[in-house]
């Protein structure tokens, strides 16, 4: 059952908790019950307080009739596993795998110890692959990033180092993290690449140091070529973790090993970060990835519909594209669904059944957008009054603000041109008309009102 379990879990969770969380567990199963073994205290405490509503809910829907009972236990071999050399010092993440061990025939094994220096070799890269280039997107948004990312694996430990790429949710900074993992790889199949989430870190050192282990963890972090820890915001606050972060840090940067980062804001701006850790991690190159326009957001949907292997007309990705702006995960989830949708109910994928399908998150999203609430956002953008946008003054500093209101009013919401000019202090249907003209040229034209405008469609939208 718990294969199935996992490809639910999958649906709900994203990336990041699938494989810090859910993958270290070992299921054992029979009819009645599955046990799953956590590889230690801390991971059962917190996947039992966090994960495992989640996770009885998955069984459910899997098993709907009679689901076996699921319980959380810790294993003995959590400590085992410190007692081996160099590999053993990072626990469970970075673990050997077991197959390199024991499990490999005689032969195989005789071979594997001829020439290399044994066990030494494999570590655990926790790479996704995936995620690589090939599969990233790239588009206005993130195309620094990307061209940064691929000269980083070109040329590891060079001046972009660390590199550091910083940006909100679900807009491919794990990805493209990923990628520059995987294509070090590929180039150099022993090159001694970890990645891993800065709780997962974290997680690893209270645990070595609970074990009185920590310099063996820390040898291990100190012989790697390419460390990646992602989210590095959730690092604030936990001195202790800063601490060490920051000498493992220091060793690996002056021996030119290359070091990636990432986190969901500037890393000056990130609460809780040691002052001398945040100006470190400017000495490399931070870049930014952003929310993708429209014409990124379409070549996504039409490459992961690929991906997954069903047929997406232009027109629905237009519809998808147009009517959900946040972020790629959330475009990722809208076409699965969409997909789903069509295969379930046996039907052509048309804009019609993609409404359908995303019925319920297209009103949700609708029902925080509102003409009120696009006019106080706007009238606070420009430091003006709302009143101010209603009344009849044509002062420029009003004026064009007002045109940008009704623009946005007309693209982020289904309301009719007279509805807008109602909103707009009783305006007739044609001088919305005109605003939504004049914006969309001047969007074009002046740099300064296409950022306006593209930075309130963001705040409104998120
Ligand atoms: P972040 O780490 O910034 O929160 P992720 O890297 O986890 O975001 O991306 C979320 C999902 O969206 C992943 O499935 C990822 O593959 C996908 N994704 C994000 N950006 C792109 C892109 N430019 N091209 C293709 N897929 C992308
Ligand atoms: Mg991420």
């Amino acid at each position: 059952l718990w294969p199935q379990v996992l490809k639910q879990l999958e649906a709900v969770l994203n990336e990041q908790q699938m494989q810090t969380w859910i993958s270290p567990l070992e299921a054992m199963e029979d009819a009645r019950r599955i046990r799953l073994v956590a590889p230690s205290g801390f991971i059962l405490d917190w996947v039992n307080k966090k994960l495992f509503g989640e996770i009885k809910q998955a069984v459910g829907l899997v098993a709907p009739v009679n689901p076996p009972e699921v319980t959380l236990e810790v294993g003995d071999y959590a400590l085992d596993s410190f007692d081996e050399p160099e590999v053993s010092s990072v626990p469970q993440a970075l673990r050997e795998t077991p197959e390199t061990k024991q499990d490999v025939e005689p032969a195989a094994q005789a071979k594997s110890t001829q020439g290399d220096s044994g066990t030494k070799k494999s570590i655990k890269h926790n790479l996704n692959t995936n995620f690589t280039f090939d599969t990233f997107v790239e588009g206005k948004a993130n195309q620094l990033a990307a061209a940064a990312a691929r000269q980083v694996a070109d040329n590891p430990g060079g001046s972009y180092n660390p590199f550091f790429i910083y940006g909100g949710v679900g807009l491919g900074k794990t990805h493209l993290m990923h990628a520059i993992g995987n294509e070090l790889i590929r180039r150099n199949p022993d090159s001694r690449v970890v990645y891993l989430h800065s709780e997962r870190f974290v997680a690893d050192m209270v645990n070595a140091l609970r074990h009185n282990k920590i310099d063996e963890f820390k040898r291990f972090y100190r012989s790697l070529d390419a460390l990646l820890i992602d989210d590095i915001q959730f690092f604030a606050k936990k001195e202790q973790s800063q601490e060490e972060f920051f000498h493992t840090f220091n060793t690996l940067l002056e021996g030119n090993k290359q070091v990636i980062l990432t986190s969901d804001r500037f890393p000056k701006e990130v609460d809780g970060l040691e002052d001398r850790l945040k100006s470190r991690f400017g000495w490399g190159l931070t870049i930014a990835v952003e929310p993708p326009e429209f014409e990124m957001r379409v070549a996504i949907l039409m490459k992961k519909a690929a991906e997954f292997g069903f047929l997406l007309p232009d027109e629905v990705a237009f519809f998808i594209a147009k009517r959900l702006r946040g972020n790629v995960r959330d475009l990722e989830g809208a076409l699965k669904r969409v997909g789903a949708f069509a295969q379930f109910t046996q039907q052509m994928v048309t804009v019609d059944l993609a409404k359908e399908a995303l019925k319920d998150l297209l009103a949700l999203q609708q029902k925080m957008i509102t003409l009120e609430n696009i006019q106080k956002t706007v009238a606070d953008y420009y430091k003006i009054r709302v009143a101010d946008l209603l009344s009849k003054r044509r002062t420029r500093n009003i004026a064009r603000p007002r045109q940008v209101a009704m623009a946005i009013s007309k693209e982020l919401t289904s309301h009719s041109l007279p509805e807008i000019g109602d909103a707009f202090g009783g305006r007739d249907h044609t001088t919305v008309l005109h605003a939504v003209r004049k914006i969309n040229e001047l969007k074009e034209t002046d740099h300064r009102v296409e950022e306006d405008f593209n930075s309130l469609v963001r705040i409104i939208t998120n």
